[in-house]
């Protein structure tokens, strides 16, 4: 959490813990917004909250533990009169079986809007005018040179494994107007990347506008007359349009990277995932992404161990994943969820087999990483400088154009003299380990 928060005695604070992704990241400094507006006070320190909010991821298996052990720790880990709220996807898909497994939690609170998430704090635990906190700084959950934007809500997709729209709901776009003010004021705070960010970013519009307006959406942005880096996350493979890839070309703030999860190559089971193109189609869209951008990053995610996937069939992901050398991977073992139509596919792979073959891609992509990195030696990247490493300054981090925040390496470099953050430097690579690169600064 990026905050410097002064404490005051008579005032009632809240911790908030975030989990999941970073659409809900973004709830998460929503919610902070509003409880500060409405009087309440932020802390960072545990030991002095009165009111602890869990912000729940409940998407997959791994992040349904996660979200349990986090509010079982808490419970035991929290000053003894303060008050327990979980919040969110683990909320909105099991609240019933919460309650009776978790009992000592105070409130659950399923997915609502910001306003009403605030007036259920209000009304369950009100304070006294005169613990009300006047004013507090501005709560950021992200470091101050980039931000997440989320452009909508929900997804329409309906991809047979995945339980986003039976928890987050339809497509809900937010205006452009809306989007263009979030991004003048996240420039005006001093935020120097934008993240645009969905549950994929290449159907906005569709539900306001009745028609996909993503394009739109970026030359509104484009727009603002500033220095800024846009970079696009979560689009959908088969929507990725040559008027697109053009609109990425022209553009030199438009950092070259994009997230295309493509989940799987082959055509049988990409049919079965309701995923709406073929391998042939996957193939063409990365061609002319390399062709129209040769510097392009390109990022995905794919689901190892989704039902009926035979051994010959992640033997051709395997072989995809070699041909076309992804610079960044993430790999998820197929997590079987109520409510989706993948849950009776039959037959199903064995969690271990999921787990192993997630195993072999990681160790496959390490190496392609290996060599991405090591072309990387002696040249030189614009760099988005971001936190100092240690306090005198002499080892900083930051990200160049293939490294999106929190999920790619980054770089560790030295020489940045003027210590200046929110500002893009140049950095010479000099060396590399794992997905990190180290360089220094050159200015
Ligand atoms: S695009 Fe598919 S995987 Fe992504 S959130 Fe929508 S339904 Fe889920």
């Amino acid at each position: 959490m990026w905050v410097k928060i002064t404490k005051d005695k008579d005032k009632i604070y809240f911790y908030l813990i975030s989990l999941g992704c970073a659409k809900n990241l973004i709830d998460s400094e929503k919610i902070t917004e509003h409880l500060i507006k409405a009087g309440y006070a932020l802390t960072e320190d545990i030991s002095e909250a009165s009111l602890i909010i869990i912000n729940t991821c409940g998407f997959i298996k791994d992040a349904k533990r996660e979200s349990i052990d986090v509010i079982l720790n808490t419970l035991q880990e929290k000053p003894p009169d303060s008050k327990i709220v979980v919040y969110g996807c683990l909320v909105q898909r099991y609240q019933k079986e919460l309650k009776e497994l978790i009992p000592e939690v105070d409130l659950f609170l399923p997915i609502i809007s910001y306003k009403e998430f605030t007036e259920k704090i209000m009304t369950n635990f009100p304070i006294s005018s005169a613990s009300k906190i006047k004013k507090q700084k501005r709560i950021l959950f992200t470091p101050p040179s980039y931000t997440y934007i989320k452009i909508s809500e929900g997804c329409g997709n309906f991809c047979s494994y995945c339980s986003i729209p039976l928890i987050r709901g339809p497509l809900k776009s937010y205006s452009i107007n809306e989007i263009v003010s979030e991004v003048k004021k996240a420039l005006d705070r001093g935020v120097y990347e934008i993240n645009l960010i969905a549950q994929d970013i290449t159907a906005y519009g569709v539900d306001i506008y009745q028609k996909p307006s993503l394009n739109l959406l970026i030359k509104s942005i484009l727009s603002i007359k500033r220095e800024f880096w846009l970079r696009l996350l979560y689009l959908y493979p088969a929507r990725i349009s040559t008027e697109l890839i053009k609109l990425i070309k022209s553009d030199s703030r438009i950092v070259k990277y994009v997230d295309i999860p493509i989940q799987h190559v082959n055509n049988r089971i990409l049919r079965l995932m309701n995923r709406h193109y073929t391998k042939e189609i996957l193939r063409k869209k990365i061609e002319l992404l390399r062709e129209k951008i040769p510097s392009i990053a390109i990022r995905t995610s794919i689901i190892t161990g989704f039902p009926t996937e035979t051994e010959k069939d992640f033997q051709e992901l395997i072989e995809f994943i070699k041909e076309v050398k992804f610079e960044n991977l993430g790999v998820f073992e197929y997590s079987p969820e109520e409510g989706t139509k993948a849950l009776f596919l039959k037959p199903r792979v064995p969690s271990y087999v999921r787990e192993k073959r997630r195993k072999v891609l990681m160790n496959i992509q390490k190496e392609l990483v290996k060599e991405k990195n090591k072309s990387f030696k002696g040249k030189t990247f614009p760099c988005l400088v971001e936190l100092p490493v240690d306090k005198y300054g002499g080892l900083w981090t930051g990200r160049i154009f293939s490294q999106a925040p929190d999920v790619d390496g980054r770089v560790y470099f030295t020489n940045h003299n003027t210590g200046e953050w929110r500002k893009v430097v140049n950095v010479r690579i000099n060396d590399f380990k794992d997905y990190d690169l180290i360089g220094e600064c050159i200015e």
